[in-house]
């Protein structure tokens, strides 16, 4: 099963169609126990998860999400040197999905999004002069799969709200929004350091390691957050969650989503200015060699 939950146009080759509708298309499809390709699209998987879809799964577990991410899943760069996705990971020595039983799947209730979009893509897509995303979607017609072939119509409205979909995109929505401002922001925004890289992965995915980063002294030190909030946050995954997207906005593109304590305000000022005239002086250093080595060169014969 590729992964058709995608926020960028398909490619060609892709079994996505090329044609894009909205949320009032009629499609025909289902999928039922008992169809002869049972099972197909789960035993070839290529399933990237949304930060939602963990927290479901690594809750199913009872487990945390360090254990649930090194189970159960491998990350993947979305872009060079960029910020990073996590996939499924199947069977070992094998593409299937480690969650697929003869009788179908055994997370069903907390599928993966991608799954549950299935055959539908859906298509985030985001333009320069946008400040907001917009939904469309596409049809992924797979030879394996029959369920295209089956007498039930649904407008796609109607299937995303069958499949809980639409819980599952508002509580991602922040993730998708980081992600395709990260890839319309371009080189403005400049490179994300390491570590913002390494926020970006924790905040978004290992979440139980974010909330002890939030709990600590160090976060408080930082953000000038009411207690009441902060008790909030800690208490409820979704609200730590959407908190996490806020935090990313703020430390990936400079917004001020969540106030810093004065001396941290001041501090981050200090730090920042530093860095300019660091920058600064490393490039004069770097003009003056240049031109150092323009001078010495006519005699060299190079
Ligand atoms: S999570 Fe379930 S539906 Fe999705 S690929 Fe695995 S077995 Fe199939
Ligand atoms: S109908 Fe499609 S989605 Fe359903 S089991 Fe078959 S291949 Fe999978």
């Amino acid at each position: 099963m590729d992964d058709p939950n995608t926020s960028g146009l398909p490619f060609s080759g892709s079994p996505v169609l090329p044609q894009t509708f909205d949320d009032s298309k009629l499609i025909q499809f289902q999928c039922r126990k008992g169809i002869a390709c049972w099972n197909a699209c789960c035993s070839n998987i290529d399933i990237s998860l949304t930060p939602y879809d963990i927290l479901r799964l690594k809750r199913r577990f009872e487990t945390s999400s360090g254990e649930f991410l090194q189970r159960y899943t491998v990350p993947y760069e979305m872009e060079q040197n960029s910020i990073a996705g996590v996939k499924l990971r199947p069977v070992e020595n094998g593409t299937a999905c480690q969650f697929m039983t003869p009788e179908g799947c055994s997370v069903y209730e907390d599928r993966p999004t991608a799954c549950r979009y299935y055959p539908v893509a859906l298509l985030s897509l985001r333009r320069q002069d946008e400040t907001t995303d917009r939904a469309s979607y596409a049809l992924v017609e797979e030879p394996h799969c029959l369920g295209h072939r089956e007498p039930r119509r649904i407008i796609v409205s109607d299937y995303r709200k069958e499949q809980v979909l639409e819980e599952y995109d508002e509580l991602a929505r922040g993730w998708r929004q980081l992600i395709l401002k990260k890839k319309s922001s371009g080189p403005s925004i400049g490179k994300p350091t390491k570590r913002s890289l390494e926020l970006f992965f924790m905040a978004c995915y290992d979440l139980d390691r974010f909330s002890q980063f939030v709990a600590s002294e160090g976060f408080s030190n930082i953000y000038d957050l009411p207690p009441e909030s902060l008790r909030n946050i800690l208490c409820d995954d979704v609200e730590l969650l959407q908190f996490a997207f806020r935090l990313l906005r703020q430390v990936l593109f400079g917004e001020e989503t969540i106030p810093l304590r004065r001396e941290a305000a001041d501090e981050r000022r200090l730090r920042l200015q530093d860095r300019k005239l660091r920058l600064e002086a490393e490039a004069a250093a770097r003009r003056a060699a240049e031109q150092d080595g323009m001078y010495e060169d006519p005699d060299s014969g190079v």
